[in-house]
């Protein structure tokens, strides 16, 4: 049920959800992987829109290098861990929602109580192999996946839904080399917001997801554009699942 304090909280966002879709974020479990400039702007909208759980993984303590673009992170935090700074801050802005901090480097091992019982993964990373990772949890899970990734002033976005569309193998076989790669705040914001709208959509049935598509932005030229992209047959990630489909 919802709360007059909810339903006064929420209400600009009611009139398009109604009452029943509120509920659904409310009783909504997102992972969030990572908790830096992506990070920090998809749990940031999430928060304001009230899902109920948000799990915020990460690994890292904040950075002076982190400002220009990890905008939950400030001066009082330096050298605090991520996920403390970003708990903080999303319950100051939203005490009617649950924050669960998972401090510690995602892997293999830890990766299924990490993802628990969430209904959602949210891409935050900055790296491709943890992003494999991700992919083949929510895969194995059957629950969707969204994706997420910025470099400079360009970005993309995609969102998987195991057994119906391409997984992030399939349209990524292989992982870019690793880099300390240029980035201007503001891509973050772009694609973080992306990948909140997709994650709302998700919850509440609301639209057309982003599947099968892969968002790109580029902030240079200032155009965004939306490619299809296709499943992998072979992929070694959804290839099994694709074939048993048929
Ligand atoms: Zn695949």
């Amino acid at each position: 049920m919802i709360s007059d304090e909810e339903r006064k909280r929420y209400h600009r966002q009611i009139l398009m959800l109604g009452e029943a879709g509120q509920e659904k974020l409310k009783t909504a479990r997102v992972l969030i992987a990572g908790a830096g400039g992506l990070g920090t702007v998809i749990s940031t909208y999430l928060a304001a829109a009230g899902v109920g759980t948000l799990r915020i993984a990460d690994c890292d303590v904040v950075e002076a290098t982190n400002f220009n673009r990890q905008i939950l992170h400030w001066i009082g935090d330096l050298g605090r861990r991520k996920t403390a700074s970003v708990a903080e801050k999303l319950a100051a802005l939203n005490p009617l929602i649950l924050v669960e901090e998972i401090t510690g480097k995602i892997d293999e091992t830890n990766i299924d109580s990490i993802a628990g019982t969430c209904d959602i993964i949210v891409d935050a990373m900055d790296n491709f192999p943890t992003r494999y990772l991700l992919n083949r949890t929510a895969l194995k899970r059957g629950i969707p996946f969204i994706h997420g990734a910025v470099r400079g002033l360009c970005g993309q976005a995609t969102t998987v839904l195991p057994g119906k569309t391409p997984c992030l193998r399939c349209i990524f076989p292989g992982a870019p080399p690793p880099e300390l790669f240029p980035i201007i705040g503001a891509t973050c914001g772009v694609i973080g917001s992306v990948e909140a709208t997709e994650a709302i959509k998700a919850i509440t049935g609301l639209g057309e997801p982003l599947a099968g598509r892969l968002f790109i932005w580029d902030g240079l030229a200032l155009c965004a554009d939306s490619l299809a992209v296709e499943r992998n047959p072979s992929c070694p990630d959804c290839g099994i699942r694709s074939k048993s489909d048929q």
